[in-house]
């Protein structure tokens, strides 16, 4: 499905990850005053995320792990976050979102992409390609592993 706009894109992502691969429910930590497990926990205003080891509000959490002795992969495996799940506030998010915008990240990213010529358009093609290489393999490799037409 063809979207123009980022914002119904991702509508229709989330649309469609919520029916086709819904997300465990959350399970509540035996201390009721620290986030349940399973999901990340942000502030009302959308600046700050509550640290599932503690408790604690944070601006950002991805220093405040190696207070716990973790780094963002244990953290998430043991407070069952799933790996891609972003552990910026929304604000945070938004932020660094513009900032990348700003300066142009994407023209930098697609810099270092190698060009590509690509492969031939249209069946006949795709065809014409394999009929070649098949011919060109043909009587080289036999089932004894002998060598019938050698390799030219
Ligand atoms: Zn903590």
């Amino acid at each position: 499905m063809p979207h123009k706009d980022r914002e119904q894109r991702l509508a229709y992502l989330r649309a469609w990850k919520l029916k086709n691969r819904p997300s465990p429910e959350p399970e509540a930590q035996t201390d009721a005053s620290l986030p349940p497990r399973g999901v990340v926990v942000f502030s009302a205003d959308g600046t700050q995320v509550q640290c599932h080891s503690c408790g604690e509000w944070l601006g950002s959490l991805n220093m405040h792990f190696r207070v716990h002795g973790l780094d963002a992969r244990s953290y998430k495996e043991l407070y069952d976050l799933p790996r891609t799940r972003s552990l910026w506030p929304p604000a945070l998010k938004d932020k660094q979102r513009e900032a990348a915008l700003d300066r142009n990240q994407g023209a930098v990213g697609r810099a270092n992409i190698a060009p590509t010529t690509g492969r031939p358009a249209g069946q006949d093609a795709r065809l014409g390609v394999r009929l070649e290489a098949s011919a060109a393999r043909k009587g080289v490799n036999t089932r004894a592993g002998e060598k019938t037409k050698p390799k030219s």
